[in-house]
């Protein structure tokens, strides 16, 4: 399995997916069927964490070839993610906590034989290789994975989170850290994903036997709650010459860049981030960046070194919205430190749909024929 590095490839794929298998993911998409057979899912996620093609115009283009009905689950987890987003803007302690408890956690012997992969459960052992390789586990594994680390292997869920951010190429603040805490039973209350030795024989295509689960845990417990707040994001129509944007956020071609004189593009070191991520990670989001600086001659690639000397002179930028994660926390650490006046650009579906996040996801889906109309995305 490859992952492409350019939207037009990405756009490419959307469409091959769109015309064939995209009608067997309601039956299929629940089995893992290992690396060399993925036709089953999309495989998109890697461009669509990175926006290298979003989340509206993925749902516009397969509504344009398919009636909801046919592809209903496909669009579900398409507004799962925007789901997450939302759910995290509006109570973003959630992931400042999870970056503090990763600080507090000590790395024992436990822990580092499982992120080597040598537990005493090979399908376990199997996808820690194959997370390190391929950057990308099926949906369904990363849930059982999840589990097995949780609550047979007796580790924290959050320095399981914060492995798979290192190696993923889809790793997103809001999709990692919830479906984590989802799996341990912290999103909903005392509701918590086990793992069963039958589930995965089956779901692996009989791949996996006999393995020794702890299938009668209890769900974790924290005592932590997080309110809602509104979402505040201080923004307005552009303001400044210069804009700034990240790498989780690179879909330009929807955006008016006329009159903006200098464009950057900013790829954080591991020296400025929470969670240090792996070099092949990095280099595949540097990857993506420069395909759309080729493409568009204004946009600068910089790290944060050359951002901060800009600072000296330039103290006024807007911001394509990064939302709550790495990107976000650095943005407010160094406005902090420069009196900067940061102006942010947003999205329209982003807004419109974040306001559903209220509570659980079940309550969101009843808005999607909602947000359909309002973003026209469907005909
Ligand atoms: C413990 C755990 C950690 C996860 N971490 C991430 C992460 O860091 N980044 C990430 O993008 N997804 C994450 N997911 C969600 C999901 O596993 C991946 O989005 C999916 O496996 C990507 O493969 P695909 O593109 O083939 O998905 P498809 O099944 O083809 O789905 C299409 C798209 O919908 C979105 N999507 C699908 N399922 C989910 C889901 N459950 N939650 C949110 N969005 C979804 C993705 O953008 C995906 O590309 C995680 C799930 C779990 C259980």
């Amino acid at each position: 399995m490859q992952f492409i590095t350019s939207r037009l490839a990405a756009l490419d794929r959307l469409k091959k997916f769109i015309e064939g298998d995209i009608s067997n993911y309601n039956s299929k998409r629940n089995f893992d069927y290992g690396v060399n057979n993925r036709r089953n899912v999309s495989c998109l996620s890697p461009y669509i964490t990175h926006r290298l093609i979003t989340e509206y115009e993925t749902t516009k283009l397969v509504l344009l070839k398919h009636p909801f009905q046919k592809v209903d689950k496909f669009i579900q987890e398409i507004f799962w993610r925007v789901y997450w987003k939302g759910w995290l803007e509006m109570r973003p302690s959630v992931w400042t906590d999870f970056i503090e408890d990763i600080n507090m956690i000590e790395e024992d012997e436990k822990y580092i034989k499982a992120i080597n992969g040598e537990t005493e459960i090979e399908c376990f052992n199997d996808w820690v290789n194959e997370l390190k390789n391929f950057n990308y586990l099926h949906n369904h594994t990363r849930m059982l994975f999840a589990s097995i680390w949780i609550f047979t292997l007796g580790l924290p869920w959050q320095k399981g989170a914060e492995f798979f951010m290192k190696h993923l190429y889809d790793g997103d603040a809001a999709s990692n850290t919830l479906s984590w805490r989802w799996v341990a039973g912290l999103q909903t209350r005392g509701k918590h994903y086990v793992a069963q030795a039958w589930n995965i024989n089956k779901f692996t295509n009989n791949r996996y036997k006999n393995m020794q689960l702890n299938e009668s845990a209890l769900p974790i417990i924290d005592k932590r709650e997080y309110k809602i707040k509104p979402i505040k994001i201080n923004k307005s129509d552009a303001l400044n010459k210069a804009l700034i944007l990240f790498e989780n956020d690179l879909c330009i071609e929807t955006l008016n860049l006329k009159n903006y004189s200098e464009i950057f593009c900013i790829l954080l070191s591991n020296k400025k981030r929470k969670i240090q991520i792996d070099d092949k990670v990095l280099n595949y989001k540097k990857k993506l960046i420069e395909d759309q600086v080729i493409r568009h001659k204004k946009i600068k690639l910089i790290d944060e070194k050359l951002l901060e000397e800009k600072l000296v002179s330039v103290k006024s930028f807007d911001v394509i919205y990064p939302s709550v994660g790495e990107n976000l926390s650095y943005l407010k650490n160094l406005r902090k430190n420069n009196d900067l006046n940061l102006n942010y650009i947003t999205r329209e579906g982003d807004e419109y749909c974040w306001q559903f996040s209220t509570k659980g996801y079940f309550n969101f889906k009843s808005h999607i024929p909602k947000i359909f109309q309002k973003l026209k995305l469907s005909i």
